[in-house]
């Protein structure tokens, strides 16, 4: 079987290194000596401010809504993983969707300031598999309304935008490191912000509000990541340039080689490079999408609708949005297998049944 991605496992020895350390410290959680590590680590490769590691990249958005006290309307995009939305409505913000740009895929920034009322406290954009989203309109738009922008960075590990760090946009900025994201510690993510107050708030909430073991200062919640976890950050990190480039190498055979006349890509940010860490591709139409994928799953290759469906089309939200371009794009699109061990056959296997269908 052949899956649109394989979680990354790096050298076990290593691995194993880090377990016996956890062992002989006796120390499994609660801001431990290899988290301490991990996050310098990041904050260095990643060229950030403060980076906060958490338990999972959904409680890295509700954090963030958290501590920067959001309330009312939320400004996001409907092209997304169904947390960018469901983080918002457990922190009881209403989400409200900005359709999207057919090219980038990123939520349409003339289609903001349309959708803000008295009640908008707050844009979420999401840079749609690593894409980075026209920063500079946002924070315009942010300035001239007071509102905050939290970029769901989800995708966006490493991603670099005119030359420095994409995760420096914004209030705050979160990453997930699920098993099956470009860079992983099993579960975890990450919130990312240049606000020193800021960062010292995230810190209470994410670990009860307790400031010392006689005093809690505030509410909190508990969204720790533990020492395994972030064992398996470390080891994974010191493996990212091979995964990054073996990744690269398969997306250029698939830009090479498939058919454009029946597909079409996702329109880069000028000012960055692609990270690599979904292969996307568009059908003309949701049946051709539909019959490649059915000839797919017959040779045992399983790609994803990522992302499907849109998410103004979420029964429980009951949202009055119709957002035609996500819809149109949510029907159509696929993302191909691309992950380090996916052999040159395999991947040709791919490519030759695409052309086939
Ligand atoms: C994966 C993902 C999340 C959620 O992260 P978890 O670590 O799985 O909680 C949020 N937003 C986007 C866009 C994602 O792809």
């Amino acid at each position: 079987m052949i899956p649109v991605t394989k979680s990354y496992l790096p050298n076990k020895t290593k691995y194993k290194a880090y377990i016996d350390r956890i062992y002989d410290s006796g120390w499994l959680t609660n801001n431990g000596s290899l988290l301490k590590e991990l996050e310098q680590r990041l904050k260095e490769y990643l060229g950030v401010k403060h980076i906060i590691l958490v338990a999972n990249g959904s409680l890295a958005l509700q954090l963030a809504y958290k501590s920067l006290e959001l309330k009312g309307e939320v400004i996001t995009t409907p092209f997304s993983f169904a947390a960018t939305t469901s983080t918002l409505v457990w922190e009881g913000l209403k989400p409200i969707f900005a359709d999207i740009d057919p090219n980038s895929f990123n939520i349409d920034t003339n289609l903001i300031e349309k959708n803000i009322t008295p009640e908008t406290s707050a844009i979420v954009p999401v840079h749609v598999f690593g894409n980075p989203c026209n920063v500079e309109k946002i924070q315009e738009i942010a300035q001239k309304h007071n509102l905050k922008v939290i970029y769901d960075a989800a995708h966006a590990f490493g991603t670099e935008y005119k030359g420095q760090s994409v995760l420096n946009y914004g209030d705050i900025s979160t990453l997930s490191f699920h098993a099956t994201k470009l860079f992983h510690t099993i579960e975890g993510g990450a919130v990312i912000t240049n606000n020193d107050e800021l960062a010292q708030k995230i810190r209470l909430l994410m670990n009860f509000g307790i400031v010392s073991p006689v005093k809690v200062n505030s509410l909190g919640t508990n969204a720790k990541m533990n020492e395994f976890e972030a064992a398996m950050g470390l080891c994974v990190l010191d493996e990212i340039d091979l995964v990054k480039s073996e990744r690269a190498k398969i997306w250029q055979k698939y830009l090479s080689e498939l058919p454009y006349d029946r597909l079409s890509f996702q329109q880069w940010n000028d000012d960055s490079f692609n990270n690599h860490a979904y292969a996307p591709v568009l059908f003309n139409s949701e049946i051709e999408l539909l019959n490649t994928e059915i000839k797919l799953k017959e040779n045992g290759i399983f790609p994803r609708r990522y992302f499907y469906p849109s998410l103004d089309t979420l029964e429980y939200l009951k949202s009055d949005r119709i957002c035609v371009i996500s819809r149109s794009i949510a029907s159509r699109i696929l993302c191909l297998p691309i992950y380090p061990g996916l052999s040159a056959e395999n991947r040709n296997k791919i490519i030759n049944i695409i052309e086939a269908s």
